[in-house]
């Protein structure tokens, strides 16, 4: 998914071109699109074109340069929706302007006040897999009786904690280390239908099943054969409209 931007510049009638690019967030993450252009948006007008390329890496949170006419900057989906303040503070990186010091403070502050935002993890002693609404014990045993193999018998499920963050979301997640499936809460809601949620911890028994394969450029994590078994989910059409129709009122949460 990429999103394209072409416009005249009001001074000198140039025009320049810069991008949001959004393919470098992992497939099972969803977040504000609008929000996103917005950010995008926000900082074109400090920066002149930019390529934003919102990325999923906690190490390396924000890094810019600058390519041409353009600044390239990275930065973690968590600076969708963030305050003006921190815009300007990501401007004045990207250009290494005056006033470094400080901007790098209000980043650092920033991340540290969003941390929760990003992590819904969850200890091995608080697993809590029975919700107010939907029961993930129970449709992981579902899954297991119908597909009694190895690779599923150690995997404990637990729903994840509540971040704050509104404006990116991750239904699920497959700990591979710790063979744990999380989901996110604000689907143990009743308004959230039994099979969506199921076809959810369907997609994570899915990475147990089909681990991510290593080709020589890149880590292929939904290979086509992953792909090819969750589409037969029997409700997978249904998930997919549903999931397309309320993602708007799942982010709004
Ligand atoms: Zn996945």
């Amino acid at each position: 998914m990429s999103q394209q931007n072409l416009w005249k510049d009001k001074n000198g009638g140039r025009p320049r071109r810069g991008q949001l690019v959004l393919g470098e967030l992992p497939a099972g993450l969803h977040l504000s699109v609008p929000e996103a252009q917005a950010l995008h948006k926000a900082l074109e007008a400090r920066l002149g074109a930019v390529v934003l390329v919102l990325t999923d890496n906690r190490r390396r949170m924000v890094s810019a340069r600058r390519m041409g006419t353009r600044i390239e900057l990275r930065a973690h989906h968590m600076f969708v929706g963030c305050e003006a303040e921190v815009i300007d503070a990501l401007a004045r990186l990207a250009l290494r302007a005056e006033g470094l010091n400080e901007a790098r403070a209000t980043i650092r502050d920033y991340i540290s006040r969003n941390r929760d935002t990003i992590r819904f993890e969850v200890d091995e002693d608080q697993l809590q897999a029975r919700g107010r609404v939907h029961d993930l014990q129970a449709m992981l045993d579902r899954w297991r009786a119908r597909f009694p193999v190895e690779e599923l018998a150690d995997i404990v499920i637990t729903w994840g904690r509540y971040g704050r963050g509104r404006r990116s979301i991750r239904f699920g997640s497959f700990d591979f280390d710790r063979r744990m499936i999380r989901i996110h809460p604000v689907l143990d809601q009743a308004w959230v239908p039994d099979y969506f949620v199921e076809f959810v911890v369907y997609h994570e028994l899915l990475h147990a099943l089909f681990p991510p394969r290593q080709t020589a450029t890149r880590r292929v994590v939904h290979t086509p054969r992953f792909r090819e078994m969750e589409a037969r989910f029997p409700r997978y059409a249904e998930a997919m409209a549903w999931e397309q129709h309320n993602l708007p009122r799942l982010l709004d949460r």
